[in-house]
């Protein structure tokens, strides 16, 4: 189904930011990892209108659900518990609204996001990783979706337990062609990817994912498909966030546009879109 050159597959939007809006809880250890058990309508509503909108995948809300996110509010035990259950929510939407659509199981940095250096060592992220990566798979999502990360290492270490169907999507620095945050080149790592369904960039400026597009599919396998789901803004100096035109679905759309002739055939976004940014992109982005 992935591959370079077929249809454009459109992924869903932001969760976390979604949640905020509907008014859920989504303060920090827990973040939307509360909604599992707090909001578990509202979470199934935020799926179910990305698939309205014409997502042809959902992403699971397990971006804070490995043990180590969860003991930090004392819940580390039910890890299995909150992952297994954010799947269901996201699996019942699905059988809802479009049985044909798939259910993405994401799996987050093990620390902060845009924090490469708080990565723990191999060993530990290969543990961390590959037990909620277990939990996912179990669960049953069709494909398992490592995504955001910003350190090599982690990145190879996820990669090496990855189950099933699974694929890699990167944090990149925004200022220079096809470096992770980490200041590792992609080329050096990209090897470790060979098996993934897909290799993508997220949550990067929408307005500049183009380049990194375009230089990522000069550096992957021929047949490799390539994802880009950008953001709507980025980072200021004081740690805020700035938002650019992207905010505007149709103008997002339009830069989504831009990443497919680079060479990505699945689009979608990451913080700050909406189900209209999905319902945009899925009228605008078409294979040229
Ligand atoms: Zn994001």
């Amino acid at each position: 189904m992935f591959k370079n050159k077929s249809d454009i597959f459109v992924l869903d939007g932001a969760t976390g930011s979604e949640l905020d809006r509907a008014g859920v809880d989504v303060g920090m250890p827990l973040w939307s990892a509360h909604a599992i058990l707090e909001a578990p309508e509202i979470l199934k509503q935020v799926h179910i209108s990305y698939l309205e909108a014409g997502a042809q995948a959902i992403s699971t809300n397990t971006f804070r659900t490995h043990e180590r996110s969860l003991a930090k509010a004392g819940m580390g035990h039910r890890a299995e518990e909150l992952t297994t259950k954010a799947v269901e929510i996201a699996q019942s939407a699905r059988d809802e609204v479009n049985t044909g659509a798939l259910v993405f199981g994401s799996v987050a940095p093990l620390e902060d996001c845009y924090s490469p250096k708080l990565a723990p060592l191999s060993d530990v992220c290969e543990q961390e990783h590959g037990q909620i990566i277990c939990h996912l798979v179990n669960a049953g999502v069709d494909l398992v979706l490592i995504e955001t990360i910003a350190s090599a290492h982690e990145a190879v270490a996820a990669a090496k337990v990855a189950k099933g169907e699974w694929a890699m999507s990167l944090c990149m620095q925004t200022d220079v062609l096809g470096t992770l945050l980490d200041g590792t080149p992609l080329t050096n790592i990209i090897q470790a990817f060979e098996h993934a369904k897909f290799i993508g960039i997220n949550c990067y400026p929408a307005t500049k994912l183009a380049q990194q597009v375009k230089h990522l599919r000069s550096i992957a396998p021929n047949e490799m498909a390539i994802a880009a789901y950008g953001n709507v803004g980025h980072a200021d100096d004081e740690g805020g966030w700035i938002n650019t035109d992207a905010i505007d679905p149709n103008i997002f759309a339009e830069y989504a546009m831009d990443w497919v002739k680079a060479g990505a055939s699945i689009v979608g976004g990451c913080c700050g879109t909406t189900p209209k940014t999905i319902a945009a992109i899925r009228n605008h982005c078409k294979r040229v």
